[in-house]
């Protein structure tokens, strides 16, 4: 079910848990600003899950509230991940999903990053 994005953050919400590590998760990046985890289902041969630190709903609230610090951290943290996983040379894919035309489920901020295969067309039609 689609998030209302305009919603205050929920700090129960399941990616606060993770990162709170109140339940597991496959992590493969963390830093001050953002962790990286493995998409639980998985959309491609490499699915992350980069989320910053801070708690926004959305990449609406995150635009508009976060630090300029934040804000360049986090996408520093993007960077990093699809570098660590050779991801540059062969290419990848990033998404980010916001309320409910994006089909947004999880109501924290986060960047799908998708590579190991040729991905296909940009929007399903
Ligand atoms: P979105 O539709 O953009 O909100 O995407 C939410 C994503 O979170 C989906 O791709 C889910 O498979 C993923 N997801 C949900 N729960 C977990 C979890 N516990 N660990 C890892 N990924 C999850």
């Amino acid at each position: 079910m689609p998030i209302d994005p305009t919603l205050p953050y929920d700090d129960q919400n399941i990616f606060a848990k993770i990162l709170r590590g109140e339940i597991p998760s496959k992590r493969v990046y963390e830093d001050e600003w953002a962790i990286a985890f493995h998409d639980i289902n998985p959309q491609a041969e490499i699915h992350i899950l980069v989320i910053p630190r801070g708690s926004y709903v959305s990449w609406d609230d995150f635009s508009a509230k976060a630090s300029d610090e934040e804000i360049g951290g986090f996408i520093r943290a993007v960077g990093n991940v699809a570098r660590e996983h050779d991801l540059v040379q062969p290419g990848y894919r990033l998404l980010a999903n916001v309320g409910r035309h994006g089909g947004q489920e999880v109501p924290h901020l986060h960047i799908h990053l998708f590579g190991g295969q040729f991905l296909g067309p940009m929007i399903a039609r």
